[in-house]
């Protein structure tokens, strides 16, 4: 990328609910990343899941992030607005042969990923070949029910390798991932939402949480169908709750709002300083200043209630 057009990085929360230490450590990094490299940094609300989301969250979550020291450039995107954006992407690949309907339950899906012959979270298949007297029967199915079918990707493979700043190369899963949800709620699907948003907001650094490292492959893959250009991926540790399972908001006071009651938001930094490897550091700037991602700790982070006393 040319001086002139810094690439970006982004961060990216789906607001369903207040933003936990987790959360806020994975938007530092992030913003870390971006900003030492000159990057624009962007937000993002992703409220595709139309259930979950609601404008207040967003709302809460954007002032959180200032409170705690993030800045971030541009418009603040909310991929409510970019339903057609969705849309031409798949008409694109439908153009091309690369969309087909899917009316399977997720009861059915469940079952079927379950055989033997397929890999475990993979959808198997199952509606990728019917013949059309077939769907036209399962669409009326579905619509007399008042639902509509799932749109999936006619994948031409079975995996794709993408490069991580810290797993290195990745090679993961692809399978016929779903566009467009089915159901009652047609809502538009994650992985296309986010390589759509990406790409048009000329995003080339996605910094977030090492669980979403396995989407990796099926983001990059649609990417390459629709002639996108590669970004680079840098998945971070997680924040585990005390069950060692990713910290949730039933683990306590995890929220930023929480933690205010009984820290203060330099003290609040202070613990994701310490987390990221810069013990004593409390100040934005500074924090930025000294970031050093190889020094960042390569194990997940155990969530403590209450702040270190040194
Ligand atoms: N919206 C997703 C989440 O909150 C993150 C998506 C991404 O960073 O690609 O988990």
């Amino acid at each position: 990328m040319s001086v002139s057009s810094p690439g970006a990085g982004r961060y990216a929360p789906s607001p369903s609910g207040d933003l936990h230490f987790g959360n806020l450590r994975t938007a530092v990094l992030a913003w870390l990343f971006a900003r030492r490299s000159g990057r624009r940094f962007l937000l993002r609300v992703e409220d595709i899941d139309t259930q979950r989301s609601s404008a207040e969250s967003a709302g809460r979550q954007i002032e959180d992030l200032t409170l705690l020291g993030l800045d971030f450039d541009g418009e603040v995107w909310v991929q409510q607005d970019r339903y057609p954006a969705y849309a031409a992407a798949v008409d694109e690949l439908r153009a091309r042969g690369l969309v087909y309907e899917c009316y399977c339950s997720r009861r059915e899906i469940r079952e079927a990923s379950g055989a033997p012959h397929v890999l475990p979270g993979c959808y198997p298949g199952t509606c990728r070949d019917l013949d059309d007297v077939t769907r036209e029967r399962r669409r009326a199915a579905l619509a007399a029910d008042n639902r509509v079918p799932a749109l999936r990707l006619r994948s031409g493979v079975g995996e794709w390798t993408v490069r991580d700043f810290y797993a290195g190369e990745y090679t993961g899963e692809v399978d016929d991932l779903v566009l467009r949800r089915g159901g009652q709620c047609p809502d538009w699907a994650y992985n296309l939402a986010v390589t759509v948003d990406d790409a048009a907001q000329g995003v080339d650094q996605v910094v977030r949480g090492r669980d979403l490292l396995s989407s990796a492959p099926r983001q990059a893959y649609l990417a390459h169908l629709l002639g996108y250009p590669e970004v680079g991926y840098v998945h971070v540790p997680l924040v585990l709750g005390p069950e060692g399972k990713r910290l949730a908001k039933r683990d306590g006071a995890v929220t930023l709002r929480q933690m205010l009651e009984h820290e203060s938001i330099e003290q609040i930094r202070g613990r994701i300083a310490d987390s990221v490897g810069m013990p004593g550091v409390s100040d934005m700037a500074e924090l930025l200043g000294r970031f050093d991602p190889d020094r960042l700790p390569t194990g997940d982070v155990v969530w403590r209630e209450e702040p270190r006393r040194e």
